[in-house]
Formats: C-alpha cells, structure tokens, sequence
C-alpha cells in the first residue's frame, strides 16, 4: 500500500468522497485552477527550474516580477542560508519540501514557499491550513521545525482599456508598495497530537474502505469562487473515464 502524504491527509479532512476520487480512483482533472498554475510557476522560478506551466504572457510576466519581489524582500529581511531544495521526505509517509536551510544560528530549518490570494495578518485562518502538514515534516526531520514563507498574488484588477504592460507594471509597484503585508513567513514546530490525528485517520481510511463508503461533504464543494474538480461526477452523472475532463493522477504527492 502506498504511503499518506500531506495532500492526501488534507484531502481526506476536505471530503472523503474527494479523496476516494483521487486517492483510490487515482483521477485528477484536466483543467488546473488559475491559483495552482499561479503557484507551480512561482515554485518553479524559485528553485531555478524552467516552468513547465504557463499562464500566458501577462500572467507569467507578473509572476517574474513576483518572484523577483520576494526574493528583494527576503534578502533584506533574513538570513536564511539555502542549503539543499526539492527534498524528498520518505518516512512514515512520503512528502516534499521546498527547501532546507539554516538560520544565522546554525540551526536547521524546512522551508514551504506558497502563494495565496488571502490576507496574512497574525489572526488570519490562512495560518492554520498548514498545521497538519508541517508537523509531519517536522516529526520526521531532523530540524527545528518548518518555516512557511507565503507571498499574495496580487489583489488588484486589470482596469477597463488599461494595457497589459501598464497592468504589470501596476502589479510590479503592488508588490513593493504592500510588501510588508505581501510577504510572511511563520514557524511550526514538531506536534505530537497533530501526528496522532494522522494515525486516526489513517483509522478512518482503513474504515470506509472496508465498507466501500466515503460520505460526500456537500459544505467543501466550493472553495470561494472555485468549484470542486469532482462536482460534474459528484452531483451530475459525470463520468470520471471522460478523458476530456479527467487524467490518471501522476502527481509526486
Ligand atoms: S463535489 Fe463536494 S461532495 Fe463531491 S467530491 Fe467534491 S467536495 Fe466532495
């Protein structure tokens, strides 16, 4: 059997039946939302990769710019040493991290880079979407704990007859205009109880399994203005062979 992952833990807590679709039924759709694409890129420049995503020219110009940001902000503001990226964490699950580094102390860290259209003041709930994930890494790391290092995709909209090159550039002054609210960082440490929930779940698992039942959660079909990759086989007769809408889930995690 294979191992659990961060996503797959995640994505039972969202809805069981999604995860049966993904996880058993091995299907994913064809069509990437807007902020996943938005975020592979960002990761992609990041760690130096050539992207394999693209967004259009608009889009993938205003992502530079973001990268280019982020990059200016953190130089400014931090020490962090970069001493290994894209590593692998096979353990009693399997997962990745963007990168470990060490801290002006000498002491080691994991480092997540994500992107977000939510606000990332001290009581935002984005926070707690993490927690789960970063106590996995950090049970089976040797480190002091996880760093999540988060950056908005611009708020601001294209304007009625403004130019895409004036509308980068827009975006490219948001950037440094609300840096100090654009980027964030905050750290986990290892969590015992977090690691047990998994054990529980995994419980779960094992449970629906052996009954082949894995209850819908009509509260998780939308994610603000984003709809559920499953809604048309879920709710509507869709079929999950269509091949126009849906391919083998390759994915690392
Ligand atoms: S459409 Fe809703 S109930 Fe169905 S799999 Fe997605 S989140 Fe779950």
């Amino acid at each position: 059997m294979s191992k659990p992952s961060p996503s797959s833990y995640n994505k039972w807590l969202d809805c069981n039946r999604a995860w049966k679709y993904a996880y058993i039924d091995r299907k994913v759709s064809t069509n990437l939302s807007f902020e996943l694409k938005y975020g592979l890129r960002f990761h992609s420049l990041k760690e130096g990769a050539e992207p394999d995503v693209d967004l259009g020219v608009k889009w993938n110009k205003i992502i530079e710019e973001h990268e280019f940001a982020h990059r200016q902000y953190w130089s400014a503001h931090s020490k962090l040493k970069v001493i290994d990226t894209e590593v692998e964490i096979d353990d009693w699950f399997r997962g990745y991290i963007d990168a470990v580094v060490v801290d002006d102390r000498g002491d080691r860290w994991l480092l997540e880079y994500k992107t977000t259209g939510s606000q990332l003041d001290v009581g935002s709930s984005y926070w707690s979407y993490h927690r789960l994930q970063t106590a996995m890494y950090a049970s089976a790391f040797d480190c002091r704990g996880v760093i999540v290092d988060v950056s908005r995709r611009p708020t601001i909209r294209q304007r009625k007859n403004e130019s895409d090159i004036a509308y980068i550039q827009r975006c490219s002054d948001w950037f440094y205009d609300n840096r100090d609210t654009v980027f964030a960082r905050k750290t986990y440490h290892d969590d015992p109880e977090l690691v047990l929930e998994c054990k529980h779940i995994d419980e779960q698992i094992a449970a629906a399994k052996s009954k082949n039942q894995f209850p819908r959660n009509s509260k998780a079909c939308y994610k603000g203005r984003n709809q559920c990759e499953y809604y048309d086989v879920c709710w509507n007769g869709e079929s999950l062979d269509n091949e126009q809408l849906f391919q083998i889930k390759t994915g690392r995690k």
